[in-house]
Parts: C-alpha cells; sequence; structure tokens
C-alpha cells in the first residue's frame, strides 16, 4: 500500500464530539442556512472531501458571524484548536509561522466551529512543502464571456496539457470559473512548477489572444479569460473540491469527470443541497486514478517554447 493510500484508509470520518455552538446562527442571510448546516453539509461530504486537505497546510475562511459580516482568510494556527495539525513553516519573508492542516474529520469540524465557511489547501503535503503536487489552472472569465466560451477554454487547457503527457482534471469553482488542476506525482520543486504555470498560460495566451490572457491586470481582462497561473507558486493555495463558498447560494466547488463539462451552466451549478444528492448517489470519484498517475514537468518547458 502507497502512503497515499494508507493515509486514507486510516483517516477517520466520523468527527469526535465537537459541540457547534450557535447552531441557529444563520450564516448565509440571502439563503437561511445556519451554522448547523454548514457542520451538517460538511459531516455528509466528509469522505469525499477529507483526502483533499488531509494533510496539506489550509487556510480558511471564516465568516464568524455569517457572510454578511467581516470574514477572515486565516493561514496560521488560532489559540483554540484541538483537533487539528499544526506545524512551523518557513515564510516567504523568510519569518517562521505555524500554519494548520486537516488530520480528520475533527479537525474540520472544528474549524467550522471556530467560523469556518471555506477551505483553501496548498498544492503541497506538510511534510515535502517545498515540493508541489498539484498546479492549479484556474479559468478566470472577464466581464462579458459566454460560459460556452469557459467551457471551451477548459478544453482547450486540457488538450494542451495532454500535448504535453500530462493528464488533467475539471473542477466548478462554485463562483465563476473552472479549475483544471494537474497533479505532479513524484512532487516537483515550487519554481519550476511557477515557471512551467507561467510559461503555458503565455503561450495559450499567445495562440488565442481573442480567448486568453495571461496577465493579472482586471482592466485588459473584458471579454477574455484571464489563465490564474499565480495559484502556482509556495504558500499560495486553491479552494478545495467540496469546500462550500462564503457566496450568496452556498456554491460548492465540485470536482466532476470530462464528460460532464458540456452539461455545465455555470461555475457555481452545485450548492450545499444539490452537492450531498449527487455525492449520495456516486459510486466512484469522479477524480479516480489521480493519485496513481505518475507524471512531471522535466523536459517540458522546451516544448512551450
Ligand atoms: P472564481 O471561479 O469565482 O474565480 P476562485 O476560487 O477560482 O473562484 P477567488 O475566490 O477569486 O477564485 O480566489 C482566488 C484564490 O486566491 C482562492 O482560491 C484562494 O485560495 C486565494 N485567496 C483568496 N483570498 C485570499 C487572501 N485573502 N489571501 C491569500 N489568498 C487568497
Ligand atoms: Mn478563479
Ligand atoms: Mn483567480
Amino acid at each position: 500500500k502507497s502512503a497515499a493510500a494508507r493515509r486514507k484508509s486510516s483517516t477517520k470520518t466520523k468527527p469526535a464530539a465537537i459541540v457547534i455552538s450557535h447552531p441557529d446562527r444563520v450564516v448565509f442571510p440571502d439563503d437561511g442556512y445556519t451554522k448547523q448546516d454548514v457542520a451538517d453539509y460538511y459531516t455528509s461530504v466528509m469522505k469525499w472531501f477529507l483526502p483533499g486537505v488531509v494533510n496539506r497546510p489550509t487556510s480558511v475562511i471564516r465568516c464568524p458571524e455569517g457572510t454578511a459580516k467581516a470574514c477572515f482568510f486565516q493561514k496560521h494556527l488560532i489559540q483554540g484548536l484541538k483537533h487539528v495539525g499544526s506545524a512551523k513553516l518557513k515564510e516567504e519573508s523568510g519569518a517562521q509561522a505555524t500554519y494548520i492542516y486537516p488530520l480528520d474529520a475533527s479537525s474540520v469540524i472544528e474549524l467550522v466551529q471556530f467560523g469556518a465557511l471555506e477551505f483553501h489547501p496548498w498544492g503541497a503535503n506538510i511534510d515535502q512543502p517545498d515540493l508541489a503536487n498539484r498546479i492549479v489552472f484556474d479559468l478566470d472569465p472577464g466581464t462579458d464571456v459566454a460560459w460556452a466560451r469557459v467551457v471551451a477554454a477548459a478544453r482547450r487547457v486540457r488538450k494542451l496539457l495532454a500535448q504535453l503527457g500530462l493528464e488533467s482534471f475539471l473542477r466548478t469553482t462554485g463562483g465563476k470559473g473552472l479549475h483544471v488542476v494537474v497533479p505532479l506525482n513524484p512532487g516537483c520543486p515550487w519554481p519550476q512548477v511557477k515557471d512551467f504555470a507561467h510559461a503555458f498560460a503565455s503561450t495559450l495566451a499567445q495562440a488565442h489572444p481573442l480567448e486568453f490572457i495571461a496577465t493579472a491586470s482586471k482592466s485588459q481582462r473584458k471579454g477574455l479569460i484571464y489563465v490564474d497561473y499565480l495559484r502556482n507558486s509556495r504558500g499560495a493555495t486553491s479552494v478545495a473540491s467540496y469546500s462550500l463558498r462564503a457566496r450568496s447560494g452556498a456554491s460548492v466547488a465540485m470536482p466532476l469527470r470530462w464528460s460532464e463539462l458540456g452539461k455545465l451552466k455555470s461555475g457555481h451549478d452545485f450548492d450545499i443541497r444539490s452537492a450531498p444528492k449527487r455525492l449520495a448517489r456516486q459510486r466512484s470519484d469522479p477524480w479516480a486514478g489521480m493519485d496513481e498517475l505518475r507524471q512531471g514537468l522535466d523536459d517540458l518547458m522546451g516544448e512551450l517554447g
């Protein structure tokens, strides 16, 4: 058994008894969903959610008073967390900081008790933070981009990756766009990943200048799809599969099969109600096989020219 498989089978999906305070507090005011609804949601998707966050440094978006009030993007350990892993990592500044990572269901529910709605893992594991094992191409449609173009863009990204010998996986973000996720095994140093992601985005933008843009400037994005390659550096995060979004509608980031892309109507087709229904029927992981792939970036920079 691989280390990953061992981790998976030993991961507890039943949380220890963690008391949710203020269970009736409405945290999604537009939709009426409460803090207890959030805890129940994560409990119901736990088996599928945990593999994407366990042992990864994970930031959370906490909205203790609900999405209408202040929300915080939190990376570091705070006092009172007892069921969450923590480890010191070097920050970009060179200083050390204590990062948190989910261990099991109790970690997730405890973070929900602390007001977490969204979970954003690194593309690396806590024990090898300098080696990326996931690249995320975050497709961000500008204003005036019809959904069909976002769908076509994701297909193009997949195709160019396939031409480079890289298999990729699809997820809705629960927001405006899509993520195309590339597993790396063995892990790859972040500087190499960052250079590759940047070169890949630039190649797309040069080949299809009426569809893609690879520069972050918001003003130039109108009518184009920004290939946000900046999710791919040490310390950067992307939303986890099955994470709720702290947005109106209580949408969910949903991993899908490529064959499902054509049926999508938006990046927020799934939500706190429909996602658990789908999972109750789901026999196999739409991302099945991802952990068994062995693929990397060696020798690919030349091919992107
Ligand atoms: P959409 O499809 O609407 O673009 P998304 O999840 O791809 O959804 P954003 O919500 O714009 O995109 O966030 C981009 C990424 O930046 C998130 O995935 C998150 O991990 C990261 N992020 C968000 N807020 C912060 C923050 N305050 N500090 C650092 N990183 C953040
Ligand atoms: Mn995005
Ligand atoms: Mn983005």
